[in-house]
Formats: structure tokens, sequence, C-alpha cells
């Protein structure tokens, strides 16, 4: 990661002058998007398919199962849907993807492995084009979407965020918005042989430990939930117990790795895994490895991970990418 301290940019003059109206978009188990009015979102979220068709826990990963083009086309759709009416002041549109996002191209995408290589941004652009919205389109990592939400709810839009999503994978994303690679989800937290349980097929990675997924591949006869009760019992189970320091301890490496390369600063926590947190055992841990004064100065919080802080963290990254 470079500068990752520096300015964000300020939005373009032709956002100054009128209404900026930025459309945010994100890839869940449905296309979430919704309109934002000078940064303030407008309504109710649209989804498609819409919220009125019910989806059971086996459509989860929905997406998963649709070719490129049918994404593209659900996005352009639901983008045009909450355009309607001013499709000539849409200035800017936001689309927040899991994976690794250079130049508007998919390079890496492990849970939506048929974008890999998808030039979307293009895609989306023509698309939207074709139904008359001229923005500006940017794609955005969706852990940065999240730190770039939380910065705006927040009202931190001046300052320096990084935010740990901790469900499936391991998600890492920081604010502002910056060109380079931070998957720090992929930190090495250990040098140990037999840890190859990440995604990704790297050895020693902080995801292969603290992922969902991978929780799962190493208690093969144990879920996550289990592993974690067993180890707060008034008599804990050693394996789990184990296993909890060794899931806190890892969080707490990448963390103060993140902390030694760029400075103390403020963190979130966030994702449907974050349940399994004991933040005093993180703190303990962050307090062994951290003992430079200067770097003692973070700060570390929980949030609920909510589909709509990442539509506007989509926009606001988008309106902010206009003129860069
Ligand atoms: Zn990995």
């Amino acid at each position: 990661m470079n500068d990752a301290a520096a300015t964000p940019k300020s939005p373009s003059p032709s956002a100054k002058s009128g209404k900026s109206m930025t459309i945010g978009v994100i890839l869940a188990e449905r296309v979430y998007a919704g309109l934002l009015v000078d940064h303030a979102l407008q309504g109710k979220l649209h989804s498609s398919p819409p919220e009125s068709i019910k989806m059971d826990a086996d459509d989860d990963n929905s997406l998963v199962e649709m070719p490129t083009d049918s994404v593209i086309h659900a996005i352009c759709e639901l983008v045009t849907e909450m355009a309607k009416g001013h499709e000539g002041l849409i200035g800017a549109v936001g689309i927040a993807l899991p994976g690794l996002i250079r130049q508007g191209v998919v390079e890496e995408a492990p849970n939506l492995p048929q974008l890999k290589g998808a030039r979307v941004q293009e895609l989306l652009t023509a698309g939207l084009v074709h139904r008359g919205i001229h923005a500006q389109v940017s794609i955005v990592n969706d852990a940065d979407a999240m730190a770039a939400g939380l910065a705006s709810l927040h009202g931190k839009l001046d300052s320096f965020i990084r935010v740990w999503t901790i469900g499936t994978g391991i998600g890492f994303g920081i604010y502002p918005f910056t060109e380079g690679v931070w998957e720090n989800g992929h930190s090495v937290v250990t040098l140990d042989d037999k840890e190859n349980y990440c995604g990704c097929g790297g050895r020693g990675h902080l995801e292969g430990i603290m992922g969902h997924r991978a929780m799962r591949l190493r208690f093969l006869d144990m879920e996550p939930e289990e592993v974690f009760e067993a180890a707060n019992r008034a008599k804990p189970d050693p394996r789990c117990l184990d296993f909890k320091k060794l899931w806190h301890k890892s969080l707490a490496a990448a963390t103060a790795t993140s902390i030694h390369q760029h400075g103390a600063g403020r963190f979130f926590l966030t994702g449907y895994n974050v349940r399994f947190l004991d933040l005093n055992m993180l703190k303990d841990y962050l307090h062994q490895m951290i003992k430079m004064s200067p770097l003692q100065g973070y700060s570390l919080e929980i949030v609920n991970d909510e589909v709509t802080t990442r539509v506007v963290g989509a926009a606001v990254t988008a309106e902010q990418a206009v003129g860069r």
C-alpha cells in the first residue's frame, strides 16, 4: 500500500455546482443499489431479485452461478430503475465487488470466480450508456466500500480508517481510496507448515485461521459456533480454547503489522463472525505485540455489517473518483 494517509480528493467542480446524485451498488446474496443525493441515502435500497422474492439458505451464493453477462445485466437494470426520472443528473455509479480490482478490471475474485478477468467497468459503462445514463462508473473492492461507508456515516471523511470484515473470508478495507493492493486478509501470521486452510492456497494466512470456510475445514466434526461455544464454557475444551487463542492472536498479529507499517489509528471490526470476537483478548495480544509508544494510540470498534453502509461507501468512492 502506498501513501495511505493521503487526503481524499474533493468532489469535482461539476458535483459542487449542482445537486450531486450518485448510485452505489453492492453484490451480496442479491444485488443491492441505493441513490444518494448530496451524500445522503434517499429512501430504501432496491435489490435484484427484489426483497419480495424469498431466498432460502441455499440461495446464499446465487450470484456465483450467474454468468458474468447476467451479473452485468442485473446491475444495469437495477441502476436504471434507481435513476428513473433523473438519468441525466447521475454523475457517478460505484460498484463494490469482493475481489482484487485494478483499473476497473477484476483481477481476482475467489468468491465470484466467473468475474475473474472481466472488464466490469467497461461493460457497465457501455450497458448504462445504452440505457441513457452517462455516469462515470467506478469499481471498488467491497472491503474498501465498507471503510468509505463507515467514514461517511461516522462523519469522518477526512480521516484514515481501516476495517476488518470477518466472515467467509477476511476482508481488509481502507479509506481514503488509494491505488495499490492491500490483501491483509492474506497476511502471513504463522510459519507453521500445517497452516494451509486459506481459500487462496497460500500457507500461514490470516484467512486460513479466521475465515469461516477455513474453520470448517479445520474442525471437520464441529461447526465454528460449536468450537467457540466449547472454548467459552466454564470448563473449556482444550483444543477449542487453543483455537480461540490462535484466532485472536492471528488477528492481533495482522493488525499489529498494519500498525507497524502505517501507524496507529482507528480500526473497525465487522462481518458476521465478529460474534466470536473477545475484544479484551484481542487487546491483550495487541498490547503484547506493539510496544513502541508512538504506535499505541490505536482504537478498535465493533460495528454491524449493514448492507446500507456498503452501498453508501460504493457511492462515496465513486463520487470521489470523478475527475481523478
Ligand atoms: Zn490466503
